[in-house]
């Protein structure tokens, strides 16, 4: 485990963050809120919120999962990010977000480690919240969204 974890932190410059980062929602592509949103519920999960993004061309859906969360994310436009991707590959887990403190000072490490991250701009999301995306080739093959609360 260190040797991994050596690695991991020699690639950037010092340790990514003070605070350990947490798991804080999945992400998942669907074609439409109202008939995704009845099976979660009846999983016995709590709709948390429904809300509509319009810079980034979708309506979400978050479910409360313990400290964690489900958001369902349906497109407004078929030529946005979540519509490509639904053409593209259908309906299914679209990325992984985790929640960080202090988003600057780790995008910044981030960039100096020639991670590639989508845009490189932080953004403002559901809930007021402000999140930044790691490109998949910089992540394992998967979607990566850095989410600090504000
Ligand atoms: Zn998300």
């Amino acid at each position: 485990m260190s040797s991994s974890s050596d690695l991991v932190s020699g690639r950037v410059a010092g340790p990514l963050s003070s605070a350990q980062p947490r798991l804080d929602h999945l992400g998942i592509a669907v074609h439409s809120l109202g008939e995704s949103i009845p099976f979660y519920r009846q999983l016995g999960l709590q709709l948390s919120g429904c809300e509509e993004i319009p810079h980034e061309h979708v309506r979400v859906a978050m479910f409360q999962v313990g400290e964690s969360r489900i958001e369902l994310l349906e497109p407004t436009a078929a030529d946005s990010a979540v519509g490509r991707f639904l053409a593209r590959r259908g309906p299914g887990l679209h990325h992984v977000a985790l929640r960080v403190t202090g988003l600057e000072a780790l995008r910044d490490r981030l960039v100096k480690g020639e991670v590639r991250l989508v845009g490189g701009k932080i953004q403002k999301g559901a809930g007021g919240h402000r999140y930044l995306f790691v490109h998949p080739e910089s992540a394992g093959g998967v979607l990566l969204e850095l989410v600090e609360a504000k």
